[in-house]
């Protein structure tokens, strides 16, 4: 039916405009939230890297893949986020299964929010796959109604009072741009005696002080215990990453495979995210531009009458709750100019069928004003908007 929405190969890339099959769309679906991708500075250095370091590191961190690149960049990224220390992985995927099989142990307890993202999912099945090989039973993870503090509560308290237990959630979830109750979810965590992991890759960059994620939007940067996040976002590259105190990352780098037993980040990718950090720094007034974008957006999208997420992120999801009517918004909105991405279940759950869309601060009004003449348009013309 020429529905099919996946795999579109991308030509070329101004970043809020894109060319596919020739044709130049205005890419509204893009994680690269503050337009980086295709910024001058992150791309020179990226070629300055390439010039000294070679293409690939050809090794693991812990044998001949350390560049003193991979250490300029755990210690920025430890001293922006208020951390003592920092290691990276080679995707934000990776990193949670660096993080949360190698930390919870046996006889120890993951407690993740249903809606968490799919690499978490993965991280909390390693865990409990190692464990029911002892245990005989996989009861190492529990999981509570999405951000719902009080089923969190209800399923930490049952768990046995001196056990070890990670808490672990999105800090902005990735389908629907909401933000963690992070507040509620540390009390619950000091009464229990857990710790908490944010992922905050859809956060560092576009919340808290200066795009320092989830805990700097609570205040509560001292507080947290672990946050990870990706390049392949705000960071304009490729890699992830977890700051946390020295004893934990100590520990992950000496015990967690997915990093032992896995090629370091290439120089140039490294060398991106480095300078999109120090453009993060210098310029947070893209934050601002990306949120006001943003909102624009989710205004504009709910005044039409479309069913809209509500929150405050640089992701905004159009709930249709249809798998084929999602798909023939998705190609009456591509060919008219405007790619999104649509979302279908297993990946969201029945009834949550979306198109995803989310923005960058280089959109200026003219992409936004066209994108939304373009929404009105199809969704008229398909019924989904009065
Ligand atoms: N966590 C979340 C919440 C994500 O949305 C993503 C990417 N979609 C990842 C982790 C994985 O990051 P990466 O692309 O670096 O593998």
């Amino acid at each position: 039916m020429g529905l099919y929405p996946y795999f579109q190969a991308i030509e070329e890339s101004e970043g809020p405009v894109v060319r596919i099959g020739g044709r130049k769309v205005i890419m509204a679906g893009s994680n690269n939230y503050l337009g980086l991708t295709t910024d001058p500075r992150v791309k020179e250095a990226a070629h300055k890297a390439v010039n000294k370091y070679g293409t690939g590191c050809s090794g693991s961190r812990y044998l001949t893949g350390t560049l003193d690149l991979h250490v300029e960049l755990e210690k920025r990224l430890a001293a922006f986020l208020g951390k003592e220390d920092c290691l990276l992985y080679s995707t934000g995927y990776q990193t949670a299964q660096g993080i949360i099989p190698t930390l919870v142990q046996r006889g120890e307890y993951v407690v993740s929010d249903k809606d968490n993202h799919a690499c978490i999912v993965a991280g909390n099945l390693m865990a409990a796959g190692a464990n029911s090989l002892v245990n005989g039973e996989a009861k190492t993870i529990t999981r509570y109604k999405h951000n719902d503090m009080i089923h969190l509560e209800s399923v930490i308290s049952k768990l046995p009072p001196e056990a070890g237990k990670l808490i672990v959630s999105d800090g902005i979830f990735s389908t629907s741009g909401e933000i963690v109750d992070l507040p509620a979810m540390m009390k619950i965590a000091r009464k229990y005696n857990a710790r908490i992991l944010v992922d905050d890759a859809h956060a560092v960059g576009v919340i808290g002080k200066g795009g320092r994620g989830t805990a700097s939007h609570y205040g509560l940067e001292a507080e947290t215990d672990m946050t990870m996040g990706t390049f392949s976002k705000t960071f304009a590259s490729l890699g992830g990453f977890v700051v946390a105190d020295s004893v934990v990352i100590d520990y992950l780098k000496h015990q967690a495979p997915a990093l032992i037993f896995s090629a370091s980040p290439t120089p140039a990718s490294v060398a991106s995210a480095l300078a999109a950090l120090d453009i993060l720094e210098k310029e947070p007034e893209r934050i601002d531009k990306l949120m006001k974008n943003a909102r624009k957006m989710r205004l504009g999208l709910a005044a039409m009458g479309y069913r809209v997420g509500e929150h405050d992120s640089a992701v905004v999801p159009i709930i249709i709750g249809d798998t084929v009517k999602v798909l023939r918004m998705w190609r009456g909105l591509f060919d008219a100019g405007v790619f999104v991405n649509a979302f279908i279940r297993p990946g969201v759950p029945p009834g949550m069928e979306m198109l995803r869309t989310s923005y960058m601060a280089t959109h200026e009004d003219e992409h936004l004003d066209k994108a939304l003449e373009i929404f009105k348009d199809v969704g008229k013309r398909l019924d989904i908007i009065p």
